[in-house]
């Protein structure tokens, strides 16, 4: 698996960010990073289950709200397969 830069942010950034996204901590300009990451990343589309859930709200604008524990566990397997 091929990490990609884009939006200034590499996957595992997006990744990492995530969380705070979530909780509405992100400071507008990693938002707008993480935006215009996701926006052309094919490889961040491509990850399914809640990460792919939450990246496709990021895409549309959206908040979202999965569950943590389970987007912690997913995140934590993601990062394990960029590495
Ligand atoms: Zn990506």
């Amino acid at each position: 698996m091929t990490e990609r830069l884009e939006g200034g942010l590499w996957c595992h950034d997006v990744l990492s960010l995530l969380d705070q996204y979530i909780d509405g901590q992100l400071a507008a300009g990693d938002l707008a990073a993480v935006q215009a990451h996701v926006r052309v990343c094919e490889q961040c589309a491509r990850f399914g289950g809640a990460y792919g859930r939450v990246v496709a709200a990021v895409r549309r604008g959206e908040a979202t709200e999965p569950a943590p524990e389970q987007l912690q566990r997913l995140t934590a397997r993601v990062l394990e397969r960029l590495e």
